[in-house]
């Protein structure tokens, strides 16, 4: 069974452009790089309906991993945990484990428990409480059907914490050992509709590797950035697909009259 994620990530600040989605980006590259797709990315305000409907939806589509960003701390309007309670049909209660993780972090600043700081302590009925070695919300688990919803923080620092220190060994773990492996080259001097067919030639010969151009701009010429990549039940044979790939793309490439600005 393809093991694969959905991402959601909440918060009208998203919604208003306030914010670029940075989560987002850094949770998918980080993902694909463990060997899971991300198949879906979703922003959603912070809106119970619309967080408790979005992973309702979600889970009907029986993803390994559902990565909520956002939403966990202590003001009203931070109600992400409350929304995977309604979509699974379970209510919020005072999870001992966070509340201990919550006392502890405010003991240290010499803090007293207020509601608002035990609000961060309430996890959906059977959740699971993922210490937070940067901040005071800690994350949650919850398993449902199949599927591990991923509650983090919105703040980056402390997402890329808990992701780095508790996630990215469940997605490992259910990769199962694929490993992705991407590289990429600059060209210059062929319009993209001109690579085109030399793109999906060279790609037919090459399957299972996966190529994708990207046209930019730098200082006002035209170039063309092509990624290939693989993801393989060994980083050898993932790495001699993806180097045979960009042979081949050069090769027919050049042949065409483009020019090779770069490789990485
Ligand atoms: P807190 O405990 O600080 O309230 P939280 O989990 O409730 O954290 P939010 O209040 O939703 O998170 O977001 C906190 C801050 O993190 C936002 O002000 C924003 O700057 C940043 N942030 C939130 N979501 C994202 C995102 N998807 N990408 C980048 N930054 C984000």
């Amino acid at each position: 069974m393809a093991v694969y994620a959905e991402l959601i990530c909440v918060g009208n600040e998203l919604l208003t452009g306030k914010v670029v989605n940075t989560n987002a980006s850094w949770l998918a590259e980080k993902a694909t790089g463990l060997g899971v797709e991300v198949r879906r990315i979703e922003v959603v305000g912070d809106d119970l309906g619309e967080i408790s409907d979005a992973i309702r939806l979600a889970l009907g589509r029986k993803p390994s991993f559902i990565i909520t960003t956002g939403g966990l701390g202590p003001t009203y309007d931070d109600m992400t945990l409350a929304g995977v309670a309604r979509a699974i049909g379970v209510e919020l209660e005072v999870n001992e484990k966070a509340l201990e993780m919550v006392r502890r972090k405010y003991e240290s600043m010499s803090l007293e428990l207020t509601p608002a700081r035990i609000k961060m302590a309430n996890l959906p009925k059977g959740g699971t409480a993922i210490a937070n070695p940067a901040g005071t919300a800690p994350g949650c688990l919850v398993e449902f059907a199949g599927t591990k919803i991923v509650s983090l923080p919105g703040v980056p620092s402390e997402m890329q914490a808990i992701f780095a220190q508790s996630v990215a060994p469940m997605l490992e773990a259910a990769a199962g050992g694929m490993v992705f492996k991407e590289a990429s080259i600059v060209l210059q001097g062929i319009p993209e509709s001109a690579l085109a067919p030399i793109l999906d030639e060279v790609r037919k010969r090459n399957l299972p590797a996966y190529f994708k151009s990207h046209p930019k701009m730098s200082e006002g010429v035209p170039l063309i950035e092509v990624h290939v990549s693989a993801k393989e039940a060994s980083g050898d044979k993932a790495e001699r697909i993806v180097r045979k790939g960009v042979l081949d793309l050069k090769e027919a490439a050049i042949l065409h009259g483009a020019k090779i600005l770069g490789e990485r």
